[in-house]
């Protein structure tokens, strides 16, 4: 696996690793607002889940977190009065799949077959200096450089609290090399009913259906879900309304073609939907992925031109801005989009 540049300070981790968010220990932002039907949107601070509500029970998507998923069966015994009895994960990232053993009481968990592989521990042989990606600030913080992140080491990286026991599989106090490249998924409930392609869950006489998305640089066991019987799409991550891509868009993955054309699967699918809701920024409808679309082309093609026309990747930070997206929230990300997209033309 090539190695990237850790060019963030340790104090970065922490804020990389909430996904662009602030971790300050503000009282959260937490909504639920009806999409249509009996399908609603709940929302914890810039992340996102959708759930469907039947006389026989409830079907979750992503749990979120712990601290949320307390808040949210709360919620959902006062407003509804019946069980969830079904957690779906979009994919197994921590930032949405964690907290689903808040409904483990009464909840099947299902989810794409390949987030047992996502969330099995790497060989312990695994070394922090093998960690790419969006946690290879964890591993940089491991300044003795012991092969080990010990509680101090990552508490000055602000890798603390739910987070360090995220990472922290076997629950030692010790972040090792497999941990850290695993990433904090310890608090995810792994799914016990899985499948490769599709799956459709009844309840109460409506209809859940789960799609793969396909093989693609976020993840490779992204499903969509979609609400028939309610007009109803959520797509997760791999397409985001109103905000920039995240950061370096998982380039260290490759795949970015894949990801183009699960974009357009997605867009074509859509045209049977009216509302469609992501994992961030607020509920949309297939226009909004054609602009998510148009803005990955867009770069691709700036990119595109720059590096034909010899330009270094410093020139072309410092000229590719995108100012037509000024107004999407996470537009300081912009450099890093380039930095990812021209890894994505050139590696
Ligand atoms: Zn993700």
């Amino acid at each position: 696996m090539r190695r990237i540049t850790i060019t963030l300070l340790p104090l970065a981790a922490a804020a990389m690793l909430a996904n662009g968010v602030s971790v300050a220990q503000e009282a959260p932002r937490r909504t639920i607002t009806h999409i249509s039907g009996d399908v609603y949107r709940a929302t914890n601070n810039f992340h996102g889940t959708v759930f469907l509500v039947t006389t026989d029970g409830i079907v979750l998507a992503d749990p979120l977190s712990t601290d949320f998923a307390i808040w949210l069966r709360n919620e959902l015994d006062a407003r509804f009065g019946v069980p969830v009895r079904y957690v779906v994960y979009s994919h197994h990232h921590w930032d949405h799949a964690s907290g689903g053993s808040i409904f483990s009481d009464t909840a099947e968990f299902v989810g794409h077959a390949n987030m047992l592989d996502h969330l099995a521990l790497p060989p312990a042989t695994t070394s922090l200096r093998d960690v790419v990606g969006q946690y290879a600030p964890v591993a940089a913080l491991d300044l003795d450089g012991n092969e080990i992140v010990d509680r101090d080491e990552a508490r000055a990286g602000d890798v603390d609290g739910v987070l360090f026991t995220a990472f922290d599989a076997d629950g030692d106090g010790l972040l090792e090399g497999a941990e850290v490249m695993r990433g904090p998924v310890s608090h995810v409930v792994p799914p016990e009913i899985t499948f490769t392609d599709q799956h459709e869950i009844t309840l109460g006489g409506k209809r859940v259906q789960l799609r793969w998305v396909g093989e693609m640089n976020h993840s490779l066991d992204s499903s969509m879900m979609l609400f028939p019987d309610d007009d109803v799409m959520f797509i997760v991550d791999y397409v985001t309304f109103g905000r920039l891509p995240y950061r370096e868009m998982d380039f260290e993955l490759g795949r970015f073609d894949q990801w183009m054309e699960r974009i357009a699967e997605a867009e074509a699918i859509a045209a049977d939907f009216t509302h469609i809701a992501t994992g961030h920024g607020p509920v949309g409808n297939r226009q909004n992925i054609v602009e998510w679309r148009e803005y990955l082309e867009a770069l691709s093609d700036a990119v595109a031109r720059g590096i034909a026309a010899g330009e270094s990747l410093e020139e072309l930070q410092a000229t590719v801005t995108m100012d037509e997206y000024r107004h999407w929230a996470g537009h300081d990300w912009v450099h890093e989009n380039v930095l990812g997209m021209y890894h994505f033309l050139t590696d």
